[in-house]
């Protein structure tokens, strides 16, 4: 390796960095995907732990295999809520019965957005961030339109942030806020409890959007006052492709609320199979159908991880990790005109780096082809994400320098910088 830039002192460093890491016994927890790759999208798809194989089994052979139908009554039917409850402790700051898993996430915002806009008769306004994921954009625009509510955008700065008095005026006349923890782009952290504080000064509900914040940094849903919050599973909690989201309803709303798919599930006494709906107290009354019980399994592995070590360790270790790919990316990449789409402020980055240059589309299949794999953003922006329980600083140090290595190339084979 002898591109501009990348040094031996780095993988020495490296190395340094994964002897003296507390967590770094978890990497060799995971099933391994290459001899010499670095995976960085674990914040779109986590890695599976190795042990998911003996829970598999152990759920084909006994309690799907065996106890059958009965298991329903030895667990499975709680499961959205015991398993719920320990995501809400070990990851959210949720005290007991706020916490329930179920759809996706995009099903959740809809779920709990139309109960927050008929929670707010007298209001027609749906506040969201414009730099919010499509799903959730789009879920507010659908919700608006079928209901005959406006939507009002917020377009913050790009350095600044979001600016608290706008977003008090915005949110004067409007039901609910919808705004995401962590930015899946810039993986700005937005500051939960003073935007809640503004947003229940106007009078209005708020939501928080915490695909890229659970498991990975710590979350204080109580403590900052918040009404309600989705999340996914999938991601930094390794549950698999598709693994059921969660939703978070906090205690003194929960009555308040009446959620749009009412089914079965949500019933007070669903064994009755009785002629009307009767909506029943707690957080049950915002489920639908029945549990998917299988995609509740791999990200229990994953919780006991986070239970044992506690996210305090996790966020540690994840800021660490972005440090050090920052400073890889000044060395080794700032040279190639490589722009930096995150805050250096690591109290206001989340668990990725979002690094901008249009040869990246180009790139990507290679780094791919390679076991070097991020993800691409449009237009050209690149997604380091790291996932502290499974990623080395090893990794990390090799992705960038296969990166800077694709970029000498491309200026090589191009004969001059690209754009
Ligand atoms: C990943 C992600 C989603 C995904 O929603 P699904 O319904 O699981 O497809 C939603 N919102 C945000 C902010 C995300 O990062």
């Amino acid at each position: 390796m002898t591109t501009s830039g990348v040094t031996r002192e780095d993988a020495v460093a490296a190395d340094v960095l994964d002897r003296n890491d507390p967590l770094g016994a978890y990497v060799t927890e995971f099933v391994e995907f290459a001899d010499d790759g670095a995976y960085f999208d674990g914040n779109s798809l986590g890695r599976p732990p190795k042990a998911l194989a003996a829970r598999f089994s152990e759920f084909l052979t006994q309690e799907w295999g065996r106890r059958l139908i009965r298991s329903w009554d030895e667990g499975w039917m709680e499961l959205p809520e015991t398993l719920g409850d320990r995501i809400g402790a070990a990851t959210l700051g949720a005290g007991p019965h706020q916490t329930v898993l179920g759809e996706s996430t995009t099903v959740w915002l809809y779920k709990l957005i139309n109960a927050a806009v008929s929670a707010r008769p007298n209001r027609s306004v749906i506040v969201v961030e414009e730099s919010n994921f499509p799903t959730d954009r789009f879920v507010v625009e659908g919700i608006a339109s079928q209901r005959g509510l406006t939507v009002r955008w917020l377009r913050p700065g790009p350095s600044s942030g979001l600016d608290l008095d706008e977003l008090r005026a915005a949110a004067g006349d409007a039901a609910v806020v919808v705004l995401s923890h962590v930015s899946f782009k810039s993986a700005e952290i937005l500051d939960m409890a003073a935007c809640t504080e503004a947003v229940h000064d106007a009078g209005a509900l708020v939501l928080w959007d915490l695909c890229h914040s659970v498991g990975v940094l710590p979350i204080q849903l109580d403590a900052a006052n918040v009404d309600l919050a989705v999340g996914c599973t999938y991601k930094y909690l390794n549950g698999g492709p598709g693994s059921p989201a969660f939703a978070y309803v906090a205690t003194a709303l929960q009555a308040k609320l009446v959620q749009p798919i009412w089914g079965w599930m949500g019933d007070s006494t669903p064994f009755e199979m009785g002629p009307n709906y009767a909506v029943p107290s707690g957080i049950r009354r915002f489920l639908s159908g029945t549990p998917p019980v299988l995609g509740m399994l791999a990200m229990q592995e994953t919780l006991e991880m986070i239970e044992a070590v506690g996210i305090e360790a996790v966020r540690e270790k994840s800021v660490l990790l972005t440090e050090y790919a920052i400073a890889l990316y000044d060395r080794q990449l700032a040279p190639y005109g490589v722009e930096l789409l995150t805050t250096r402020d690591s109290a206001r980055r989340g668990g990725h780096v979002m690094i901008g240059h249009v040869a990246f589309p180009e790139l990507l299949p290679r780094l791919w082809a390679g076991d070097v794999i991020p993800d691409l953003r449009p237009p050209h922006g690149l997604r380091i994400g790291l996932s502290p329980l499974s990623t080395t600083y090893r990794e990390v140090e090799h992705g960038m320098a296969v990166i800077s290595e694709g970029l000498a190339r491309k200026e090589r084979e191009g004969g001059g910088r690209p754009g």
